[in-house]
Order: structure tokens, then C-alpha cells, then sequence
């Protein structure tokens, strides 16, 4: 498998890189990389399993850029778990929620790298990526509590993290999204906290300029059309606590 190029101008690339998750029992993770003047953004980098891949893979990248930026998403192992080793291997700062600079050092992150791991205030922010501008938004509960969006205004691709993540499918692009639903809706009826918030959610980036949406395990969502669908079916989803009013008894005895 390649990497599939999501956006390409002379400047700006946004590229899915090569999957590395390979078979077992580790969930798909999908591993995005925006390169702007030959500096490049990780999102989502995971943990020691790919590690090596997507350092070789990034470092293969045309004209080999440098990762300044490591954008971590949530706390979850499958994205944090190899903080500690980007941080030795590169300059970059990892942005991670408030909520969270003080678990993820339990994944093992040195002393000395500690100070380029920078705290997300739960409003969101701006990132500076040689000159680019990408927004940090915040999407709490959508699945983890303290939790953040990228979105790339030159590419208009919104990655969502676990939002909109699909398991058991290979496709990298969804072509049909009524035959794509058996891949996400249990998935987001158990991961996503309640439809409530998905609705705050759905109002806020209705106000992006969206071509792509990307989330990080399964198959992205290209063009306006199927972005909509997929705003509109989250709109309209009944999730988490929705679901979970009869679940918080005593489980009996076996
Ligand atoms: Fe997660």
C-alpha cells in the first residue's frame, strides 16, 4: 500500500501515509502527515509497534521533512504511546490536551522532553506550522473527555480522531456511505458520549469549508456530499448515555 495524497500544492501537502498497523489484535490506525515548506505536522503518531514504519515512511517523504509538530489528538495508547520516542528523534513539540500532560508521561516520557510536551486549553488554538495556520478544535466527549481536532484550512480537511473512525473495513475512502454504516454506527453508539454533544459538535464545524473529513482508523470521507451525509447521520445519532440508561446496575453473580 502507498500513501495516498490528499492535498498538493506547491507548498502544502497532505498525505495518508502507507498503513503500518498490520494484522493482530491492534485496531487499524490510520497516520496523516501535513508538510508545509518542508516542515511536517504527525498526527496521531500511535505506539512502538509502528514506530519504526512511520519514521521511515516520514523520513522517505519528499524532501525528507522535519517533523516540528506532533499533534496528539487524545491519551489513547494507539496514539500516544511512542511520544517518548518521537520527542528523542526529532525537535518537535507534542500539543496534547490539558487534561492529559500529566498521564502520558506514564507512557515514558524522559525529564528532559517533558517541557516540549505543551497542554491544549480545552478552548482549542492555533497552530503555526512555518507560516500555515491550522485550527485546534476542541471535540470533548467525541470519544475521550479531553479531546481534540485538527483542521487544515488550505487543504479543508478536518481530521476528527475517533469521530467518524470505522473497524473491520478495509477501504481507505468511503464510496457509499449507506453500505459503510454496519462499519461505523456500533462503533459510535458505544465510543461517542451522548448525542447531545454530537450536535454542539455537528454546529460548530458546519461552519468549516470541509472537502475531506479523516479520521483515524477506517476510511475517510471525500467531497461535500458525503461530508454532509456524515454531519447529518451524526446530527442525528443517539449514542452513549442515550443508549446507557439501564446499564449502571450491579452485574449478577455467574
Ligand atoms: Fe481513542
Amino acid at each position: 500500500m502507498s500513501d495516498l495524497i490528499l492535498y498538493r500544492d506547491p507548498l502544502h501537502q497532505n498525505i495518508l501515509l502507507p498503513d503500518a498497523t498490520g494484522q493482530g489484535l491492534a485496531v487499524q490506525a490510520n497516520h496523516h502527515v501535513i508538510v508545509h515548506r518542508g516542515q511536517a505536522l504527525l498526527l496521531d503518531p500511535g505506539g512502538h509497534k509502528v514506530f519504526n514504519q512511520i519514521f521511515s515512511d516520514v523520513s522517505s517523504l519528499n524532501g525528507a521533512p522535519e517533523v516540528t509538530h506532533i499533534f496528539l489528538s487524545h491519551q489513547d495508547p494507539d496514539i500516544v504511546a511512542a511520544t517518548n520516542g518521537w520527542l528523542m528523534i526529532t525537535d518537535a513539540n507534542a500539543y496534547v490536551s490539558e487534561l492529559w500532560t500529566r498521564f502520558v508521561p506514564h507512557f515514558g516520557v524522559d525529564a528532559l522532553l517533558e517541557e516540549r510536551l505543551i497542554a491544549i486549553p480545552d478552548g482549542g488554538c492555533w497552530l503555526d506550522l512555518a507560516g500555515s495556520e491550522l485550527l485546534v478544535l476542541p471535540a470533548h466527549f467525541l470519544h475521550s473527555c479531553g479531546n481534540f481536532q485538527l483542521y487544515d484550512p488550505t487543504a479543508k480537511i478536518l481530521y476528527t480522531g475517533d469521530l467518524g473512525a470505522s473497524i473491520g473495513t478495509a477501504a481507505r475512502e468511503v464510496t457509499d456511505f449507506d453500505a459503510h454504516l454496519p462499519y461505523i454506527t456500533a462503533f459510535h453508539r458505544r465510543y461517542m458520549a451522548s448525542g447531545a454533544i454530537l450536535k454542539r459538535w455537528v454546529a460548530m464545524v458546519r461552519a468549516l469549508d470541509i472537502d475531506i473529513i479523516a479520521p483515524q482508523h477506517g476510511a475517510l470521507l471525500r467531497g461535500k456530499t458525503l461530508v454532509d451525509t456524515f454531519l447529518d447521520w451524526c446530527e442525528n445519532l443517539e449514542c452513549g448515555l442515550d443508549l446507557m440508561q439501564n446499564t449502571y446496575q450491579i452485574p449478577p453473580k455467574a
